[in-house]
């Protein structure tokens, strides 16, 4: 079991949370000008890296309130929380 750090509580076990997904995807500028295929990309298609990622999680059993994370998917580990209208920190 580890914590993780809500960005607007604090740290909380992560049973309490849930996963959202790649964070920073955004929205089509212009939906209706995209193919079939570019819709399917936009909404199937995901990054799927080794190492550090942006995701969206979510603290369903807290305060409910969405922020993104800086997660290593290899070992679990979190090295940043914020919230959703901050920048994405550096991760070098
Ligand atoms: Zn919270």
């Amino acid at each position: 079991m580890q914590l993780i750090q809500c960005p607007y509580c604090g740290p909380r076990e992560e049973v309490e949370f849930h996963y959202g997904g790649e964070a920073h995807v955004k929205y089509p500028e212009d939906p209706s000008a995209l193919s079939d295929e570019e819709w399917a990309r936009y909404v199937f298609f995901r990054d799927n890296p080794r190492g550090l990622f942006a995701e969206q999680w979510v603290h369903s059993l807290g305060c409910r309130r969405w922020f993104n994370a800086i997660r290593d998917t290899v070992t679990y580990r979190f090295h940043h929380v914020y919230r959703v209208d901050e920048t994405k920190p550096e991760t070098t």
